[in-house]
């Protein structure tokens, strides 16, 4: 499937570099800390009000640590449903009929996401939710700083199984070379977002969760019941956040608010800022990420219209995201991602100026674009 353009779930969104690029860098560098003196040289923290704009206190979370949900808990991410919206007619119908070969998982993800993997959970990783049927979606976290690069994969589960294989990869990489995280800087991998669609292969259904609801078409940013993957409808889920997994991340991403959340997806080869009413650093972020990856961050996405996407619903909340499209089915095209995260890395990490995170520049950043 290399070079063969395919589609999977992106938005529609226009993807269109702004003019003015330092705003959006400054914007971005402000999220990590740039440009205010840190009170501490290890880290890239930043005054919350830098960040971003302060979402309404209605969607803020609790101070108090982020609960764990029981199977049936219903999602604690209670934003406002949108009114359902018909497709846009102009749109172009240029919809692939390309669909991933048959395959199955790797016993050794399902063991993964068993029912009990929480019981014994390997240090540094934590249980943010619980699946429809209760499987642990777990999270992985490497580095000391106290915000962080979020990775998820998986939220199409089996049918995009390549991505729970890269953020698999990328742990043991991280967990093999803990230098590689940049000083006061934290990575998080969720390696699998919907762990019950993962355990039925790739399958279409294998693409939804328990509850047969498409876990990208679920967030609240331009959401419809009735939402569109490829040249079928399928479910957007009976609100916003009904679905847990969608729930837990969402109040995980509110309650840590990371530097960055970056989704993957596969395979229609490319990267696609996330965007609702504006831009916070997504886009800028695309380019870095795309640009160091080989994935082409300029493109439009014009399948197919996406409604309650993920990303989408992360920039909104002013935090930088972006969906990546890795080009194939098959790969986890694990060199040239971890090139974009490094890349990433390498440009918080130049906009500190204590002497560690400088030292740390000058191992990891040689020829980093
Ligand atoms: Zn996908």
């Amino acid at each position: 499937m290399r070079g063969v353009p395919t589609v999977s779930e992106k938005g529609d969104r226009p993807v269109r570099l702004r003019p003015l690029l330092l705003p959006v860098l400054l914007l971005l560098f402000a999220a990590a800390g740039c440009g205010t003196p840190p009170p501490d040289p290890l880290t890239l923290e930043a005054p919350v009000e830098l960040v971003t704009p302060t979402p309404p206190p209605t969607r803020r979370p609790s101070p108090t640590p982020h609960p764990i949900q029981s199977p049936t808990a219903r999602p604690t991410a209670t934003l406002t449903p949108t009114v359902t919206r018909t497709p846009n007619p102009r749109l172009p119908t240029l919809v692939s009929t390309d669909a991933p070969p048959p395959g199955t998982v790797d016993p050794a993800l399902l063991t993964q996401v068993a029912p009990d993997a929480a019981d014994h959970l390997p240090g540094g990783t934590s249980l943010i939710g619980r699946s429809v049927e209760g499987r642990a979606i777990l999270a992985r976290r490497f580095g000391q700083g106290t915000r962080a690069l979020l990775l998820v994969g998986g939220t199409h589960g089996g049918w995009e199984v390549n991505t729970v294989v890269l953020m698999n990869e990328l742990i043991t990489y991280f967990a093999g070379q803990p230098e590689a995280v940049a000083p006061g800087l934290a990575i998080e991998i969720i390696p699998a977002l919907n762990p019950d669609g993962l355990l039925r292969g790739r399958t279409p259904e294998g693409r939804m969760n328990a509850r047969n609801v498409d876990l990208n078409r679920n967030w609240s940013c331009d959401w419809a019941a009735e939402a569109i993957w490829q040249d079928r409808t399928v479910s957007g889920g009976e609100q916003p956040f009904s679905e847990p997994e969608s729930a837990a991340l969402a109040d995980h991403i509110l309650f840590s608010q990371p530097v960055a959340v970056l989704f993957y997806h596969s395979a229609a080869g490319g990267v696609f800022p996330g965007a609702c009413e504006g831009d916070h650093g997504s886009q800028v972020l695309g380019r870095y990420y795309g640009t160091a990856a080989a994935y082409p961050s300029d493109a439009a996405w014009t399948s197919y219209e996406v409604t309650g996407d993920a990303s989408n619903w992360v920039d909104g909340q002013g935090i930088a995201s972006i969906t990546v499209e890795l080009q194939t089915w098959t790969e986890s095209e694990f060199d040239r991602n971890l090139a974009g995260i490094m890349a990433v890395q390498c440009e918080l990490a130049r906009r500190q100026i204590d002497p560690t995170t400088q030292r740390w520049v000058s191992v990891h950043c040689i020829g980093v674009e």
